[in-house]
C-alpha cells in the first residue's frame, strides 16, 4: 500500500489501509454505481500532468445520469483529486480511479460514496504496450444491437459490474494470451475487458460505434480520433468483424491505462505487425 493514496468524498485523503466502505454498500454488494480512470503522468520534479480529466467528469456524470444517481459534484472531485495529487511524486506514469456507488442500504436517502485512488501503472501494461498483445475472441451472449431502446441494460455505461469482465480476461490468461475481444452473436467486434479496438484497413482507421452495440465510448480512441483525422488519418466507425482484423494493416487495443497496443495474434493466428503506424498512433494518443 506504500505507493497508493486514497481518498474519500467529502472527507479528503485518507491512510490507504483504512477500511473505506461499509458492509452494505451498494457498491459492494449490488456493484450499484460506476467509475472512471484516468493516466496522471508526474514528471521528475513532481508535476502532474492529468490525461483528458474534464471528459472523464463527463463521462462520470453520464454513468450517473444512466444509473439515475444524481449528477457529481465536480468542484468537490476536483479538491480530492487535488489533494491525493499534491501527496503523490512518484515519477511516471499512474492511474487515477474515481467510483461512486448509491451509498448504504440501509439509508435509501443518504450521501453516495465516493473514492479516489491514485496507484502506479503496472509494469505488465507498460510491457504489452511497448511488446504488443496476443488476444482471444469471446462471444459476448448478445447481438450487436442488442442495447438499442434499452437503457436498463446500461449500455455505455462505466459500471462497477465488471465481473464478467475479469472473466473473460481470466479466460484469455487460462488459454495463454493477455486479453480478449468480445463479440456479438451476429459475429461482430464489440470491446476489449478494459479497451477499445481499433484497426486500419483500406486506408482508414476503424472502431466499433457506441450505442446499440453497448461499448463504452472511449475517451483514448475519441482523442486519437481527433489527433489521427488532424494528421490525415480517415477515421470511421463501423461493426466490424474477426476478419476484418486478420487482413487488417494493423490492429489495437486502447485505452487510458493502456495507452495504444498493437494486437499480435488473434485466436493464435498472427496479424500484421505495423510498428511505424503504431508509434504514429501511440504518439498520436499522446502516449
Ligand atoms: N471499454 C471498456 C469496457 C473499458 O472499461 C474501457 C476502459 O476504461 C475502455 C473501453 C476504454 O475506454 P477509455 O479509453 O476511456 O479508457
Amino acid at each position: 500500500m506504500k505507493q497508493t493514496r486514497v481518498g474519500v468524498l467529502g472527507i479528503g485523503a485518507v491512510e490507504p489501509a483504512l477500511p473505506v466502505l461499509h458492509a452494505e454498500d451498494l457498491g459492494l454488494t449490488r456493484g450499484d454505481g460506476c467509475f472512471e480512470a484516468t493516466r496522471v503522468v508526474t514528471d521528475a520534479a513532481g508535476s502532474h500532468r492529468i490525461d483528458h480529466l474534464s471528459e472523464h467528469l463527463d463521462r462520470f456524470d453520464r454513468s450517473c445520469a444512466g444509473l439515475q444517481l444524481p449528477p457529481i459534484d465536480r468542484d468537490a472531485w476536483w479538491l480530492l483529486i487535488d489533494e491525493l495529487l499534491q501527496g503523490w511524486s512518484v515519477p511516471g506514469e499512474a492511474m487515477l480511479r474515481l467510483m461512486i456507488s448509491r451509498g448504504r442500504e440501509s439509508t435509501p436517502a443518504g450521501p453516495i460514496t465516493g473514492i479516489a485512488t491514485l496507484t502506479p501503472i503496472a509494469a505488465e501494461t507498460l510491457r504489452q504496450r511497448a511488446e504488443g498483445i496476443s488476444v482471444i475472441t469471446l462471444n459476448r451472449g448478445f447481438d450487436c444491437d442488442a442495447f438499442a431502446d434499452a437503457p436498463w441494460l446500461l449500455g455505455g455505461v462505466k459500471t462497477l459490474s465488471y465481473a464478467v469482465n475479469v472473466a473473460a480476461t481470466r479466460e484469455a490468461v487460462r488459454r495463454g494470451a493477455n486479453d480478449v475481444i468480445f463479440t456479438s452473436t451476429d459475429g461482430k467486434l464489440l470491446e476489449a475487458p478494459t479497451s477499445t479496438v481499433l484497426w486500419h484497413t483500406g486506408g482508414a482507421l476503424h472502431s466499433t460505434p457506441p450505442g446499440a452495440s453497448g461499448v463504452l465510448a472511449s475517451i483514448t480512441q475519441q482523442a486519437l480520433f481527433a489527433a489521427a483525422e488532424s494528421a490525415g488519418y480517415h477515421c470511421r466507425y463501423l461493426l466490424g468483424t474477426a476478419e476484418d482484423l486478420l487482413s487488417a494493416d494493423g490492429a489495437w487495443l486502447v485505452s487510458s491505462g493502456r495507452g495504444v497496443a498493437g494486437i499480435t495474434t488473434l485466436d493464435g493466428r498472427t496479424l500484421t505487425d505495423n510498428p511505424a503506424m503504431t508509434g504514429q498512433l501511440t504518439a498520436l494518443a499522446g502516449f
